[in-house]
């Protein structure tokens, strides 16, 4: 590739749309350039020198050539010359790769200055203090990022000077400060690196290139790549932007700031944003002063304000996308720095969605496809229970909506460590850094004192969907000893408090939450979902409740109504165990007969609240003894009972040994003393004790003969209903009389009976056999024929490899995908996540959870296997999912392209597959391409 590459493309010859190659930031400075808005003149060193640097650990041949034509190019189209000593110019050094990764990656700016050109630059500005600032800012930051100098001691000596000075902000500092700090900057670079600080500006942007390169590699880079699952596919070495640097710094007449073409928080379209007068872009993304809303510009100055809004509403109509924008005012001009689709919140995402449709500027199809599926569970995100009035212990910028409660946690390092123990934590800091972006994976909210609603705590905390408050400025946040006060009150690490990222109120302790409620434009862009998807969507759903909660999600049914949660229930589990413990089929039966009519009751609310839809009902599934106490729990509690008697006796002795020890303590405690010694013979005296020890040593020996070592392989599924028809007899007959019950309502019911764990079509006409006869005499009592279909789960690799015999027999299959991925994989799914999993994917070995995204090379083969094998013997056979993967949108994907006829996933993740299932339909073609 050497010698024939281009390495480096001008902003006005870059292709806008590609974006692997130039990097997204690159590419739009392109395309920006392109359609003739004001970008300062410059150009991008791509990803592929990127990659080659990285190879090859060195700048490839012929690219600092390639760089020092296009400078001159720069040079001639801003009349300024690169290290001169008049009129010089400055450039930046600019990251940005393929995919977004906001403050993850290096820039440096205000490179080549040195002695001489620095002397220019005050010459052409008449503003020396203006000079020596941008000096000793390009001097800390190429110190860091190229040289590797850390941010202390450059902050120790600004920190120093500000107090010898007497003064609290930077800004007080007078030119001649600032020129003592350059001086001390360089010093400090010249102590760290053993090297001067270089002069030659080729120099510099050599080492600044290479620098930009290697933080591709970064630490913060490699862990947000991780995180968002970037893959080299989606974006693969970052390019170096290089860009004739404009101030905003250079007086009242200029300033600089962000915006949004719409509110991210809420979607509304209005350009929003924040900005600075006489302010690098620095100053408003680190938060160190607290910037003015982009309205409040109208007045102060009104005819840059309309130029804004136009260069809002242009990047708009020509991306078509709410884009995040970078501007800066130099001495009244604006330039546009950078823009890129915005990043917001799923609220936001789905508002605008839905106007942008309305006002043509995108179709449906792009409508649905610009919200990512899995971040509508942002809008499942908590909030203040409108009825709590507690006063706020201070109150911040609504900066990221959604309340949270944690322990409170001053450092990102201890936030990862306790997030990881499982701990709530609220990361709570006076404003955060990229290097901080660990701390926000584990935390559930972020809380600052400084900053405003476009600070790096707001963007990331945004983009993740956790809940922020920013500059909240009564809190006084000392890191170094872990406290934070406001006014009188102190606030320790581990303390608990709430934040409410919609108001920006922070309290003391744990606030009530309630869930959040669907808006009428999530409402519309999931009514698209439905017109768009091939698959249905189902919940998972074993109550009335849920089953209503479910409908309100939009499910198209139930997919899988686990039976065995409704014996759990307090008032039922006594009969379950009754039942589970009795030695003769007739004592089984009555304890049954008992469960038969709640049972019922349940079907009939479920039924209810899906009229019209499918039902999917399993048989009962888990081993019985996970309805017993376990072993330990009894034996504990015998040996309890056994010591009663003993120490009825001892505490008897109490009183007097009270009266000898302390007279004060026997007349304080003798009265309760007697009332409990007396409630105590009484009850030692009825011999109830006996009684219980001996029902608890029968229960114990059942519990013991139920023990198995492998519960999960063991006699549980279609194996209980084998060798205790009774059980399933009771629960078919209860779906039967339900519908019927319905029916005659003038319901439209439609039960699905489900058996689990199948390995042979045998156990498959066995149960059908219950159901077919139990069905005749449910119609002959009632009169009614209730219309049902009969399926199997398909969760054991035996029932894939059998699919077609079974097919025979059953009219649909629902893929038990928990159960599958544990058999295909021999991965016991009770511990795989928590003993080796983790392992598996730091070695590479596996790139995703099995248990979350299905596993289609193995598992989504044998799922292959039996649907073909399935539907060759029976066409219309209806093929759904149950498994925890029919919530997750990849693995929706996958689902969609096996022709499955549903997915059925929980009730709050319903919204999630339906959009997922609507992405699958709409991206269906490059499926099958890739
Ligand atoms: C499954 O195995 O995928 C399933 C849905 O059943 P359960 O999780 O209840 O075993
Ligand atoms: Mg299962």
């Amino acid at each position: 590739m050497q010698g024939t590459s281009k390495w480096v493309y001008a902003f006005s010859e870059g292709d806008g749309k590609n974006k692997l190659l130039l990097g997204g930031k690159g590419a739009n400075l392109c395309e920006m350039t392109r359609i003739g808005l004001p970008v300062p003149p410059g150009f991008t060193v791509t990803t592929e020198a990127c990659l080659a640097y990285l190879r090859e650990n060195r700048l490839p041949d012929g690219l600092m050539d390639e760089v020092r034509a296009h400078l001159k190019a720069v040079e001639q189209a801003t009349g300024k010359g690169f290290g001169a000593a008049r009129n010089p110019l400055l450039v930046s050094v600019r990251s940005g790769s393929a995919m977004s990764m906001p403050g993850m990656m290096d820039t440096i700016l205000n490179l080549g200055l040195n002695a001489s050109s620095l002397a220019g630059l005050i010459e052409a500005t008449h503003n020396p203090r203006f000079g020596w600032d941008a000096y000793r800012r390009f001097i800390q930051l190429f110190g860091k990022v190229a040289l590797g100098v850390p941010d202390e001691p450059f902050d120790r000596a600004m920190g120093e000077l500000k107090r010898s000075a007497g003064v609290t902000h930077d800004v007080e500092l007078t030119a001649a400060q600032l020129q003592q700090l350059a001086a001390r900057f360089l010093d400090i670079v010249r102590e760290h690196t053993g090297q001067p600080f270089p002069e030659d500006p080729y120099q510099q942007l050599e080492t600044a290139i290479a620098a930009v390169f290697r933080s591709w590699n970064g630490k913060r880079a490699i862990d947000y790549r991780r995180q968002f699952k970037i893959t080299p596919e989606m974006a693969n070495g970052t390019a170096a932007n290089v860009c004739t640097m404009v101030f905003g710094n250079m007086g009242n007449d200029s300033g600089t700031g962000v915006g949004f073409t719409r509110n991210p928080g809420t979607g509304e379209r209005q350009v929003y944003g924040e900005y600075l007068t006489n302010a690098q872009g620095e100053d408003v993304v680190a938060g160190i002063r607290t910037p003015k809303p982009i309205a409040a510009m109208a007045q102060e100055m009104p005819a840059l304000h309309a130029q804004l809004m136009d260069l809002a509403a242009r990047l708009e109509s020509h991306y078509r996308e709410v884009q995040d924008f970078e501007f800066t005012i130099e001495r009244g001009t604006l330039w546009a720095l950078q823009t890129r689709n915005g990043k917001m919140n799923a609220a936001a995402l789905v508002r605008t969605s839905v106007e942008m449709e309305r006002e043509g500027l995108i179709d449906r199809r792009q409508a649905l496809l610009r919200v990512p599926p899995a971040m509508l569970e942002q809008l499942l995100v908590p909030r203040l229970d409108p009825g709590f009035k507690g006063q706020p212990l201070a109150t911040g910028l609504p900066a990221s909506p959604g309340a949270a409660s944690g322990m409170i946690v001053f450092d990102a390092d201890t936030a990862e460590l306790r997030g990881r123990a499982g701990e709530k934590i609220i990361l709570v800091r006076e404003e955060t850094k990229p290097e901080d972006i660990h701390g926000f994976f584990a935390a559930q909210g972020v809380l600052t004192s400084r900053g405003g609603k476009t600070s790096h705590a707001a963007v990331v905390a945004r983009g993740m969907g956790k809940p922020c408050v920013s500059g909240a400025e009564s809190i006084v946040v000392d890191v170094h000893n872990k406290v934070a006060t406001v006014g009188p009150a102190t606030l320790k690490e581990g303390q608990v408090i709430t934040i409410d990222g919609s108001t920006g109120a922070v309290y003391f302790g744990e606030v009530p939450t309630v869930e959040v409620e669907f808006s009428q434009d999530m409402a519309t862009l999931l009514g698209w979902t439905d017109e768009a998807a091939r698959l249905k969507v189902r919940a998972n759903a074993d109550t009335p409740r849920d089953a209503q909660r479910a409908r309100e999600f939009g499910a198209q049914g139930i997919g899988l109504c686990r039976t065995e949660r409704m014996f759990n229930q307090i008032d039922r589990l006594p009969i379950m165990q009754q039942m589970i413990l009795a030695d003769t089929r007739e004592a089984r039966v009555a304890a049954l007969d008992e469960l038969r009519p709640m049972q019922r009751e349940d079907f009939k609310g479920i039924f209810k609240a899906m009229n019209g839809l499918p039902v999917t009902i399993r048989l009962l599934d888990p081993p019985m003894h996970e309805f017993l106490p376990t072993v330990a729990q009894l034996e504990l509690e015998i040996a309890h009972l056994h010591h009663f008697r003993e120490a009825v006796e001892v505490l008897q002795e109490i009183p007097e040994t009270l009266r000898i020890l302390s007279p004060r303590l026997h007349h304080q405690y003798e009265g309760g003393l007697a009332k409990l010694l007396a409630g105590l013979t009484e009850f030692k005296d009825s011999h109830l004790e006996d009684q219980l020890v001996a029902r608890k040593t029968e229960v114990l020996k059942k519990v013991k003969a139920l023990s198995e070592v492998n519960p999960m392989l063991g006699h549980r599924g279609v194996r209980l209903g084998i060798t205790y028809p009774e059980i399933y007899e009771m629960q078919i007959h209860a779906i039967f009389e339900a519908a019927a019950e319905c029916w005659r309502e003038g319901l439209d019911v439609q039960p699905e009976i489900m058996v689990p764990q199948l390995a042979t079509v045998e156990e498959l006409k066995r149960i059908h056999a219950y159901v077919t006869r139990i069905h005749a005499e449910v119609e002959r009592v009632t009169g009614v024929n209730v219309p049902y279909k009969f399926g199997s789960m398909i969760e054991v690799v035996r029932a894939c490899v059998r699919a077609a015999r079974l097919a025979e027999t059953a009219e649909f299959f629902s893929f038990g995908t928990n159960d599958l991925t544990q058999a295909t994989f021999s991965f016991s799914r009770e511990d795989a996540e928590n003993k080796f999993l983790p392992a598996y994917y730091e070695a590479g070995i596996l790139k995703d959870n099995p248990f979350e995204v299905l596993d289609e090379k193995g598992v989504g083969e044998l799922m292959k296997l039996a649907i073909n094998a399935g539907r060759a013997q029976r066409p219309e056979l209806k093929v759904g999912i149950c498994g925890e993967h029919g919530g997750d949108p990849t693995s929706i994907r996958f689902c969609h392209g096996a022709g499955l006829d549903y997915v059925s996933c929980s009730g709050p993740r319903v919204p999630i597959a339906r959009l997922a299932a609507a992405h699958a339909k709409l991206t269906e073609p490059e499926v099958r391409q890739a």
